[in-house]
């Protein structure tokens, strides 16, 4: 067959099926539940163990304790290459990829989101702010080198 007839009984195929795509942005898709979207934080289940922070590649999660037993996380969406390591590294299921993969912004600023602590204390989380982000989270050993 040529490659007209071929091109041909192609387009015929095609007549009458539902289109592979969808007009997006009007129309929306529902992502697979083990799509890596946005990640999302709920402070109400973070024990500030920092394992999260410890174990992302790209340094996009910071941990910083607002108060007594109290968490927020600052997310650079920017470096966040959805890895999902946090996710499987948090003991608490705190951090969770959602389907959201709308994540452009014009400011780059605007890429910094901070998961906020309902505090009991302002004063004290305003305290803990100033103080700067908690203590230094502890580094992995280096592998010993082989002989
Ligand atoms: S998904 Fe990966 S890159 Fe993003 S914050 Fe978690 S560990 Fe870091
Ligand atoms: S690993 Fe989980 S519990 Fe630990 S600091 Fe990160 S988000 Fe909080």
């Amino acid at each position: 067959m040529t490659k007209v007839g071929k091109m041909l009984q192609e387009v015929l195929r095609s007549v009458g099926r539902k289109p592979a795509t969808v007009r997006y942005p009007h129309d929306k898709i529902t992502m697979p539940a083990d799509f890596r979207g946005r990640l999302v934080f709920d402070p109400a289940k973070c024990i500030g163990c920092k394992m999260c922070m410890r174990d992302c590649p790209a340094a996009a999660i910071e941990i910083v304790k607002v108060g007594e037993k109290k968490f927020e996380a600052h997310v650079d969406v920017a470096k966040c290459i959805a890895c999902g390591q946090c996710v499987d590294s948090c003991p608490k299921d705190v951090l969770r990829l959602t389907g959201d993969f709308e994540l452009a912004q014009l400011a780059r600023g605007k890429l910094r989101v901070t998961f906020e602590q309902d505090s009991s204390s302002p004063a004290e989380a305003a305290e803990l702010r100033r103080a700067g982000p908690a203590a230094e989270i502890e580094k992995k050993p280096e592998p010993e080198a082989k002989k």
